[in-house]
């Protein structure tokens, strides 16, 4: 049976990935950014190998040639390995945005943004998963900053980003503290949520909480905002209570002052292990000199994304909305 490009490479880094887990002692996901690195740069930088390791190292990648892969194969093979990875840890914050979302949000800003050229932040990047997805698909020149607080998720990213040439500057410290960035055309973020811990950062936002932490994906959002050109689109992955919580009237009063809400699409609950854990993509606008808000906001179900017709009657609904509220 022939093998397919993916499963070549995945096999790949999956193996020499074990062989220097094993060698250095550390974790699948330390090791598989080991080896990415050693084939970014075409040669094996762990000085502390045995001679036997270099050698069977060397002879995998010569059995390679990454310049014969699409991005999208060396995204989908990296994904899995990651995938592998992450099941030693259990962290849901750290999750991966999967591909079906990554591939929508790639839609939604082509449809959106007008401009053939266009500079993203994504400031909760982790593996870069998300932000990828969507230069692999969007139909426009684009370049991307991509920050995360985690290191090892970041460097994870930047080695995805480096295997697949695309143009991402990465930036690796606490979103919530001042970044030092141009601004952003758009913004695309699959929010962390939770608590902020640290209160006296915090109080620098207009969302902050009156007593206690405030919620991360609040300050994600306002912090999102200052990075993004008036008139510029943010695409948020956010849970389906954003609205409901104890602190959502501060979001409410900022959103109001700040942004032109476009609209909400509802992920399917297939896609989630439960009710509570359901996400939708939630997109406003930044406001600015002459921008006016849509007649209505885009409110979209979406069906399971693997349904084609299903899916096919929602992407003509939001045509039309784009012809009467965009056009
Ligand atoms: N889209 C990403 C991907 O495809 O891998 C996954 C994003 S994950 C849902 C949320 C990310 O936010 C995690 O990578 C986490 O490390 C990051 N994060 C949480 N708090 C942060 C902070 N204060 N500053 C920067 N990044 C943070």
């Amino acid at each position: 049976m022939k093998v397919s490009p993916v499963e070549q490479l995945f096999t790949l880094f999956n193996e020499t990935s074990l062989r220097l887990q094993e060698e250095l002692e550390c974790s699948f996901l330390e090791a598989l950014a080991e080896t990415g690195e050693n084939l970014f740069h075409g040669s094996i930088l762990q000085e502390e190998l045995s001679e036997l390791t270099t050698k069977w190292l060397k002879k995998q990648y010569e059995e390679i040639r990454m310049d014969q892969y699409s991005n999208e194969e060396i995204r989908k093979a990296f994904q899995l390995a990651i995938l592998k990875g992450m099941k030693e840890l259990s962290q849901p914050n750290h999750q991966m945005t999967p591909d079906s979302i990554g591939m929508l949000a790639a839609y939604l800003v082509g449809k959106f943004m007008k401009e053939p050229s266009i500079r993203l932040l994504d400031p909760a990047v982790g593996t870069g998963n998300l932000l990828l997805t969507i230069l692999n698909y969007i139909d426009k020149k684009a370049e991307a900053v991509g920050v995360d607080i985690d290191d090892l998720l970041i460097k994870l990213a930047y080695i995805n980003a480096n295997l697949q040439q695309q143009p991402v500057q990465f930036f690796n410290q606490d979103s919530i503290e001042p970044l030092f960035i141009e601004l952003a055309d758009a913004v695309i973020a699959d929010l962390p949520v939770g608590y902020y811990p640290n209160d006296v950062r915090a109080s620098d936002y207009e969302v902050k909480a009156d007593e206690g932490h405030t919620y991360a994906h609040h300050l994600f959002i306002e912090q999102s905002v200052r990075y993004t050109k008036p008139g510029g689109y943010l695409f948020f992955i956010i849970p389906n209570g954003l609205f409901e919580s104890d602190q959502a009237s501060k979001l409410h009063d900022y959103m109001k002052e700040h942004l032109l809400i476009q609209g909400i699409l509802q992920l399917p609950l297939s896609m989630f292990k439960n009710k509570n854990a359901a996400k939708s993509i939630f997109i406003v606008q930044k406001k600015g000199d002459g921008i006016k808000p849509p007649k209505q906001a885009l409110l979209v179900d979406l069906p399971s994304l693997s349904n084609k017709a299903e899916m096919d009657n929602i992407l003509v609904k939001i045509d039309k909305w784009f012809k009467e509220n965009k056009g």
